[in-house]
C-alpha cells in the first residue's frame, strides 16, 4: 500500500468516519486512506456499555457497510496502528513498516482509559476497562464465571455497566471519591433520583471512598482494601475516566497540552494536520468526550482537510443515557452556580432543572422527558428566555 493519498485519517471512530464523510462531501475526487489499530471493522463504541447483557452482533454494531467506503473513495486499513508521522516529508509510517504520503492528515485517535495511580503498569492487564470491542469481549468472558463486580467510578459509564450487570444477575458495587453519582452531569436532585434507582436494584454504592490497594489473586479474584471497607470481588472494572490519546501527535512535535491543540478550524499547530473528536483540545481549553461532538468536529476537520474553510460554531452537545428504566439528559450543568437562576420542576418520575444566566437558558438536566430531548438541546444552544422555556418545555 505504499504510495500517496490526498488525505489520511488516523482513527476510524465517530470523528474519523465523519472526517471521511466531510472530506468526500467537500470534494468527492479526494482519495482517502482511513487507518485504525483496532482489528474490528469500525463500530458504534457507545453501544459497548449498553449491550453487555445481550452481546455484540456484528451487523448491529458496524458504523458503515463495505459499499460506503467504496462510495467515499476510501481505503480502510484495520488492525494496523499508525506508528509515526513525518511532517517534513508529509508521510505516515504504519506499524508494519509501510509508509504513505499525504496532502492533508486528520488525527482522530480518540481517548484512552485512565488507570488509578495505585495500579502498577505490569498489573494493568488484571483489571478490566471498556473502550474497545476487544475490551468488551474480554469482560464478557470474565463475567461468565463472576458474581461480584467492583466498579471503580460513579460516572455515566459506571452506571450503564451497573445496569447491564444487574440484568446479567451479577452483584455490582460502585465506589467513588465523590459524594454523589455522575457529579459532572447531575445536580443534587438528579443524583438523588439516580441513587434511588440503583438502590432499588440493590446496587451497592460506596461514596467518598478511596481504593487503597487491589491484590489480584488468581483463585479468589481481587482482595480490595478501601478506606473504610475491604472485600473480595471476582472482577474489578476501572471507569474513572479517559484522557486524549496524544502520543503520536506529541512525537511529531505538534502542540499538545491536555489534548492535541486545535484552532476553530480544527487545524493543529501544523496547518496540513487537523484533529477532531476526543483527542482534540479546543481554543477555550475544552476537550469533549461525546459521540455527537466528535462526529460534528470530524465533519469539519474532514471538509477543511479537503480544502474547505469551516469553523466550529460553539454548538454544545447533550449527554443522554437510559439506565434502570430511566432516561437522563444533561447539557451545560454549571460548576459555579453563583451567577445562575435555577428553576426545577418535578411531576411523578419526570424532572427538569433549568439554569439561566442573564435571562437566557444556559444548561439543563432532565429525567424521563425523552420525546422532547432535542428541544431541550435546542433551547440551551439557542439560549431561550424564561418565557419561552416555560411555554414550551415546562412539565
Ligand atoms: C463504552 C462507551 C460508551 C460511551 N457512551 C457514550 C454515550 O452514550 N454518549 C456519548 O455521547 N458518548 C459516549 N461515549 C464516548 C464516545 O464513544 C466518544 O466520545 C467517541 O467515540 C469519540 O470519538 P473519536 O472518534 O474521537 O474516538 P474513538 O471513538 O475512541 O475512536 C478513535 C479510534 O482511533 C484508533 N486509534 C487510536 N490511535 C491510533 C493509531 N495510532 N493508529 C491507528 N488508529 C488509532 C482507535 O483504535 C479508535 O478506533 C462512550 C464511550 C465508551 C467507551
Amino acid at each position: 500500500m505504499d504510495g500517496s493519498r490526498d488525505i489520511i485519517v488516523i482513527g476510524a471512530g465517530s470523528a474519523g468516519i465523519a472526517a471521511v464523510e466531510g472530506a468526500h462531501d467537500h470534494d468527492p475526487s479526494k482519495s482517502i486512506l482511513l487507518i485504525d489499530q483496532d482489528p474490528h471493522a469500525p463500530y458504534k463504541r457507545t453501544k459497548l456499555s449498553k449491550h453487555l447483557a445481550k452481546g455484540y452482533p456484528d451487523t448491529e454494531f458496524r458504523l458503515r457497510d463495505d459499499t460506503w467506503y467504496r462510495e467515499m473513495n476510501t481505503e480502510l486499513v484495520t488492525g494496523t496502528p499508525a506508528a509515526r508521522i513525518d511532517r517534513e516529508a508529509k508521510q505516515v509510517e504504519l506499524s508494519d513498516g509501510r509508509t504513505v504520503s499525504y496532502g492533508a492528515l486528520v488525527l482522530a485517535p480518540g481517548s484512552e482509559p485512565i488507570y488509578p495511580r495505585i495500579v502498577r503498569p505490569h498489573e494493568a492487564g488484571s483489571f478490566f476497562v471498556l473502550r474497545s470491542m476487544d475490551d468488551a469481549q474480554r469482560l464478557m468472558s470474565a463475567l461468565r464465571r463472576a458474581r461480584t463486580v467492583l466498579i471503580d467510578g460513579m460516572g455515566v459509564l459506571a452506571l450503564e455497566l451497573a445496569d447491564q450487570l444487574v440484568a446479567m444477575q451479577k452483584k455490582p458495587t460502585l465506589v467513588g471519591a465523590t459524594p454523589q453519582l455522575m457529579p459532572r452531569q447531575l445536580n443534587a436532585r438528579g443524583a438523588e433520583m439516580m441513587e434511588e434507582l440503583l438502590l432499588r436494584k440493590r446496587v451497592k454504592l460506596l461514596f467518598q471512598e478511596e481504593i487503597l490497594s487491589f491484590e489480584p489473586d488468581a483463585k479468589r479474584g481481587f482482595d480490595v482494601t478501601l478506606l473504610t471497607h475491604s472485600g473480595v470481588y471476582d472482577v474489578v472494572l476501572l471507569c474513572i475516566g479517559v484522557q486524549p490519546r496524544t502520543g503520536l501527535a506529541a512525537d511529531a512535535g505538534l502542540a499538545v497540552d491536555r489534548g492535541i491543540v486545535v484552532d476553530d478550524r480544527l487545524a493543529t499547530s501544523d496547518p496540513a494536520i487537523f484533529c477532531a473528536g476526543d483527542a482534540a483540545q479546543h481554543p477555550d481549553g475544552r476537550v469533549t468526550h461525546l459521540w455527537h461532538a466528535a462526529e460534528h468536529q470530524g465533519r469539519l476537520a474532514g471538509a477543511n482537510a479537503a480544502g474547505g474553510n469551516e469553523c466550529m460554531d460553539g454548538r454544545r452537545f447533550r449527554l443522554k443515557t437510559s439506565v434502570f428504566g430511566s432516561y437522563v439528559f444533561s447539557l451545560g450543568l454549571p460548576r459555579d452556580l453563583s451567577t445562575y437562576q435555577i428553576e426545577e420542576n418535578e411531576v411523578e418520575n419526570r424532572y427538569q432543572a433549568f439554569y439561566f444566566r442573564g435571562g437566557r437558558l444556559d444548561g439543563a438536566v432532565m429525567f424521563n422527558d425523552e420525546p422532547r430531548a432535542r428541544q431541550y438541546e435546542q433551547a440551551v444552544n439557542e439560549g431561550w428566555d424564561y418565557d419561552r422555556v416555560s411555554r414550551e418545555l415546562h412539565l
